[in-house]
């Protein structure tokens, strides 16, 4: 049992402030917006680059955490006063006392450790090792992919007397992080699972970055790895020698530990045929359930351990025949009666289960929220305490209706009697009564162990759809939105257009996730659309951009503060003002787009009607608009609309006698003209995954792809035509033809017609045959001959670059983008 007043000795800090009573530390907490259970939290304020933990002390406090580590007296707000009843740790950086706190409690088991760095794979070899040791042991592992700074700490914390191994991943993005990992992990066994371009920007070297991962390896008993990666072969060999390695290879079979012969692939699954060196030459054939190289490379490093661990050879491919791919991301998906499902439906175990209602209590939708759990599988623990432990989070992360389903969750549902909800052995009892009408406007989050089949429920949930889907993948909007960041200044504000659903992306999804990751201000063209937010519970200041007159009312209501433009519009909210208070305006400046915004000659006009009105009226910012922000020949236009900015704001602030946000740049803007950030910047498009200056494409990721099914495929015999307007035609040879499921009414731009657009089959691309119809269209798959119903399509994503199609039928990819009906069903993706 650990009490705050053994930290100082474990973290070299000192106690500021006692708590009244002596208190137990028994959960780690990083992060405000993650309280589980605020008793028996310690909160570690952390600075980062974007943001300081003691910002949140009172926010925490608040909700009931007591215990806290600081690393800036001056910066607990309002003082240690502040909070009688806290205690406070004084150290000198709080994510290194962290650090030394788990590797103190790490200290305190001796058990076998398996440690894991590597490129790729270290989250699916981890997945895979715990599910093929798992019948031989009680296993700790790292959640998901928690292998930084603050998430290994987070996953050694976990170990508790009961297990018998950990298994951690590492990874790291700069020099000098390795260390740090293998101090709080202090493996006893090592895997180094490759070495790829990932995170090349912190390492001068290939050499310098694989030699800093091998730091986790430094005092392993035994390291596992595959001898074709040379310079991994090398940096092993220097630090730990032949004795301390146990090699396995394809390609130098000569000298390893486990030689590796493929001698058998076909679509599902690789047949290998291994040497093992023990010391005598054994040699076995296993089956690998899968097919790709990545998969096939990380299931030979679980065998190469399985082998090491003697596990009996016909009990390792028992396993192995189980092994499934993980379905690492957590997907949340549109489902019948306006309700959302967050589809975790892998594995179910403790760490896992609070990680998911994490993400379901970040969702602000309104209704309610309802978590369908499958019996938890958490090893070493007594049924009783287990649930009534995953009980006692609930309530934290607003769930309201609990429906369990297993044998042993439902012998103790007394425990969730605070809850409605019901309780099913199985999930076949729950398919038989599921009711949809009882399911309307809530989040559901569907947790279940892979063996309780949980996607049945998920597909269940789910309408008919007809197979066209835009997904958009949250994770690469997360990293288009620090890219943009990265850019600004720390004071710099950031104003996110969530304009047009989200530029077709789904205004509230994304709204939601800028609002988790602190956007300053969000803005959307009408009112309706601030509207819609709001009652999404996203709480950021709203800027509206045209609103009209008989919108006011609402504006008011919801908290939406208007763009004023013009004379007409400003003496309309004066007039709306005069009744009762109305929210804070943002003043459009034209500057030369234009378009909206009031002129460098109607300043005057404007500045004295403020002065009169001032007290009436609360300006909020000034902005203006760039016309040729994304392009260099515009260069000299684009600065002097700058300049006319700036000479027209400061008339505009004296007049109100305060000063207020002034702000001009779109994402071209905000690449392009550093220098001219000014308060806050507009980021759109970039956010979307298109870097609209096209001078640093590749930093971005692309955030939406818009996928079909092949409906029929058939043939077409030379000569006969194939739609509307008999446009395509089969000239000269035979061809086989696929109907897709999507045309012009879900978005798909009619001058794709006629081989000017393409799609992705089976990674091949196939041009459009005859006109796009209504509801479908037809393409050309002669040269795809596996194409067949039911394959996936790719209309626009990763493989198919938007700014190319854009530019196929002359529009920009904001077009397309907008364009994507709102019947097409969005899915959301987090990895
Ligand atoms: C849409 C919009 C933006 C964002 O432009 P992007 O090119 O998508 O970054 C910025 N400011 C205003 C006024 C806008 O209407």
């Amino acid at each position: 049992m650990l009490l705050f007043t053994d930290l100082p000795a474990l973290t070299s800090g000192t106690l500021l402030q006692l708590p009244p009573e002596a208190t137990r530390v028994q959960y780690l907490l990083l992060d405000s917006r993650r309280v589980g259970q605020p008793a028996g939290s310690l909160f570690f304020a952390i600075r980062g680059a974007q943001h300081n933990g003691h910002r949140y002390l009172p926010d925490l406090y608040q909700r009931g955490v007591r215990l806290f580590v600081v690393d800036r007296v001056e910066e607990i707000p309002g003082g240690k006063l502040a909070f009688p009843e806290a205690g406070f740790l004084l150290v000198e950086d709080s994510l290194v006392a962290l650090q030394a706190l788990a590797a103190w409690h790490r200290r305190q088991f001796e058990i076998p450790v398996i440690g894991i760095t590597g490129s790729n794979g270290k989250t699916i070899v981890k997945e895979w090792l715990a599910q093929l040791l798992g019948s031989d042991e009680l296993i700790c592992k790292s959640p998901r992919s928690y292998n930084s700074q603050v998430g290994v700490p987070l996953s050694v914390w976990e170990l508790n007397a009961t297990h018998t191994l950990g298994i951690f991943e590492a990874g790291i993005s700069e020099r000098g992080e390795m260390v740090k990992l293998a101090h709080i992990i202090q493996p006893t066994l090592g895997i180094f699972t490759n070495l790829g371009t990932a995170h090349d920007a912190g390492f001068p070297s290939a050499e310098e970055k694989v030699n800093e991962k091998m730091q986790l390896f430094a005092a392993v008993d035994t390291l596992f790895y595959c001898r074709d990666h040379d310079a991994i072969h090398r940096a092993a060999q220097q630090m730990l020698g032949p004795a301390r390695t146990f090699i396995w290879s394809r390609q130098h079979q000569q000298g390893a530990n486990l030689g590796v012969t493929v001698t058998e692939a076909s679509a599902e699954r690789t047949v290998v045929h291994v040497n093992l060196v023990r010391p005598r030459v054994e040699e076995y054939t296993f089956t690998l359930p899968f097919a790709d190289e990545p998969s096939v490379e990380n299931a030979l490093h679980c065998l190469a351990v399985l082998l090491w661990y003697a596990v009996p050879t016909a009990e390792i491919q028992r396993r192995l025949d189980r092994l499934l791919p993980i379905a690492m991301r957590l997907e949340m998906k549109q489902a019948l009666n306006d309700c959302y499902v967050l589809d975790d439906t892998y594995n179910n175990d403790l760490a896992g289960l609070t990680l998911a209602l994490d993400a379901l209590a970040r969702q602000p939708r309104r209704g309610q929220r309802t978590l369908i759990l499958s019996d938890v599988l958490e090893s070493g623990q007594p049924a009783g305490e287990l649930y009534a432990r995953v009980a006692a989070q609930l309530p934290a992360h607003g769930v309201e209706r609990v429906i369990g389903i297993g044998p042993a969750i439902s012998e103790y549902q007394h425990l969730f009697g605070a809850f409605q909800g019901a309780f099913f052995a199985t999930t076949e009892e729950f398919l038989a009564n599921f009711q949809p009408e009882q399911f309307r406007h809530e989040t559901i989050l569907v947790k279940g162990a892979r063996r309780f089949e949980f996607e049945r429920i998920v597909a269940a949930f789910q309408q008919k759809i007809h197979g066209t889907v835009l997904e958009v993948n949250l994770d690469a909007l997360v990293h288009n939105l620090n890219y943009y960041r990265a850019r600004l200044a720390p004071g710099t504000r950031l104003m996110v257009m969530v304009k047009a659903f989200a530029y077709g992306s789904g205004s509230y999804e994304v709204a939601n996730l800028l609002q988790f990751h602190r956007a300053d201000y969000l803005a959307v063209a009408y009112a309706d659309e601030g509207v819609e937010l709001r009652q999404h519970g996203i709480s950021l200041p709203i800027m509206v951009m045209n609103p009209s007159p008989d919108s006011f009312q609402k504006l008011r209501q919801y908290h939406l503060e208007p763009e004023i433009y013009s004379f007409e519009r400003l003496h309309d909210y004066l007039l709306a003002a005069q009744d009762q208070p109305m929210p804070a305006i943002h003043l459009k400046l034209d500057t030369g787009m234009r378009r909206l915004g009031f002129a460098e000659e109607d300043l005057d006009e404007l500045c004295t009607l403020l002065r009169k009105k001032a007290p009436q009226l609360r300006v909020a910012s000034m902005l203006t608009h760039l016309a040729g922000a994304d392009e260099e020949q515009h260069n000299d236009f684009s600065r002097q609309q700058l300049a006319a900015f700036q000479r027209m704001t400061p008339l505009v602030e004296a007049a109100l006698g305060y000063s207020v946000l002034r702000h001009a740049l779109n994402s071209a803007g905000i690449v392009r003209f550093p220098e001219a950030h000014l308060d806050m910047v507009r980021l759109g498009i970039g956010l979307y995954g298109v870097e609209a200056s096209g001078k640093d494409t590749a930093a971005l990721r692309p955030v939406s792809t818009l996928r079909t099914i092949i409906s029929q495929v058939k043939k077409l015999p030379a000569g006969q035509t194939v739609g509307y307007g008999r446009r395509g035609a089969a000239t000269d040879f035979e061809r086989r033809i696929a109907t897709i499921a999507i045309g012009y009414a879900d978005g798909y731009d009619r001058r794709f017609g006629n081989g000017v657009g393409e799609v992705v089959i089976r990674g091949l691309r196939a041009p459009i045959l005859g006109n796009v119809c209504m509801d479908m269209c037809m393409v050309d798959v002669t040269h795809i001959p596996d194409a067949q119903a039911g394959d996936l399509v790719v209309v626009f994503g990763e493989e198919l670059p938007l700014v190319e199609l854009a530019s196929r039928i002359g529009t920009i990819a904001y077009e397309l983008l907008t364009n994507v009906s709102e019947r097409v069903k969005r899915i959301f993706i987090t990895e």
